[in-house]
């Protein structure tokens, strides 16, 4: 058993046995991993096991069995992002695909800061969907999916009004869009976006406004990304999906 301290997030804890968690932390030096906490509810602990929290950790690593949280410092919590369910349930989306985009143990000290990134400025209250956006876009690389919004496929060209191809992987300019009768016929918007989220820096996400339609379409072929090329089905992109449909209900 190793004893190590490291910045983590919470992801979920869930019960185990009678009086037993089990609790998921992402951290920053060790990866993913499952910890034991007993007697979680009279803990020391209790309050620090809630997913969506940040803190500096203390933990007995083990590799073949079960870790333990030793002791914690420095807690932080997203307040307004707790607050708010839209934020808070586009937040635990984020969370559960970064947790489904890396295996368990794997050291990813830039996919850490990148998820921690995006939740500090939701809960700063910039835009919750496009933030998910960018998100999303960026994490394909883990899912070993690598897209090039940037240029045609066929001709290299760039800073056209591109579509793009499910049956290249890849962008199609005017003169190619014949290539691919069945392209996506995308407003030119959706590619132009999607090449800028995949090299933001995050201090320049201010200056990126987007009006309701075109959030509705990216969300749309974002879906279709991963449908086609990740295929995973998580429980709260259902979930956030379902609160659109709410929404819907309540404005007619
Ligand atoms: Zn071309």
């Amino acid at each position: 058993m190793q004893t190590k301290i490291s910045k983590g997030l919470v992801l979920y804890n869930r019960n185990f046995r009678e009086n037993d968690k089990l609790v998921k932390l992402f951290t920053e030096t060790s990866g993913k991993r499952m910890f034991f906490v007993k007697h979680a509810s009279q803990s020391k602990l209790a309050s620090v096991i809630q997913p969506l929290t940040v803190a500096e950790f203390i933990l007995k690593l083990n590799d073949s069995g079960l870790s333990y949280i030793d002791d914690y410092r420095d807690v932080a919590v997203f307040k307004q992002i707790n607050d708010d369910i839209f934020t808070l349930s586009y937040a635990t989306y984020v969370v559960s695909l970064a947790d489904a985009a890396i295996d368990d143990n794997q050291y990813d000290p830039h996919l850490f800061a990148f998820l921690i990134k995006t939740l500090e400025l939701m809960d700063q209250g910039l835009d919750y969907a496009i933030l998910t956006n960018i998100f999303e876009i960026q994490i394909l690389e883990r899912f070993g999916v690598q897209l090039n919004f940037h240029e045609c496929v066929f001709c290299h060209r760039t800073g056209l009004p591109f579509d793009f191809s499910f049956k290249y992987s890849g962008l199609l300019c005017p003169e190619h869009y014949h290539q691919d009768e069945k392209r996506s016929f995308l407003n030119p918007n959706i590619p132009y976006l999607l090449d800028r989220f995949q090299s933001l820096n995050f201090d320049e996400l201010q200056s990126i406004s987007v009006n309701d339609n075109l959030k509705k379409d990216l969300r749309q072929f974002l879906d279709a990304l991963y449908d086609d090329y990740v295929g995973i089905n998580l429980k709260s992109k259902k979930f956030i999906d379902d609160l659109g449909k709410w929404g819907d209900i309540m404005k007619s």
